[in-house]
């Protein structure tokens, strides 16, 4: 699994809507690949946030979830050769 590949499937990753073969090739990935590591585990943070803010006032907005993939961009450009 090449990282673009990985990457644009960490969302699915984390919602579980993958199969299960495809998630295992994501994780084996992410066990290799610490830039890619780092990516899903500010993804996880970014998603708990939202969840537990939805939770405590629904009058907050989310965060801009562009800004989200915009900085995962970012990060992809300085640490993936
Ligand atoms: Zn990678």
């Amino acid at each position: 699994m090449e990282c673009d590949e990985s990457l644009e499937l960490l969302s699915e990753l984390h919602a579980g809507t993958l199969e299960e073969s495809t998630a295992l090739l994501i994780r084996r990935h992410l066990a290799d690949c610490p830039p890619c590591c780092g990516v899903y585990e500010d993804l996880q943070t970014i998603v708990l946030t939202a969840t537990s803010l939805g939770k405590s006032n629904d009058q907050l907005e989310f965060p801009d979830e562009n800004a989200i993939w915009q900085r995962i961009t970012v990060r992809r450009r300085t640490t993936v050769h």
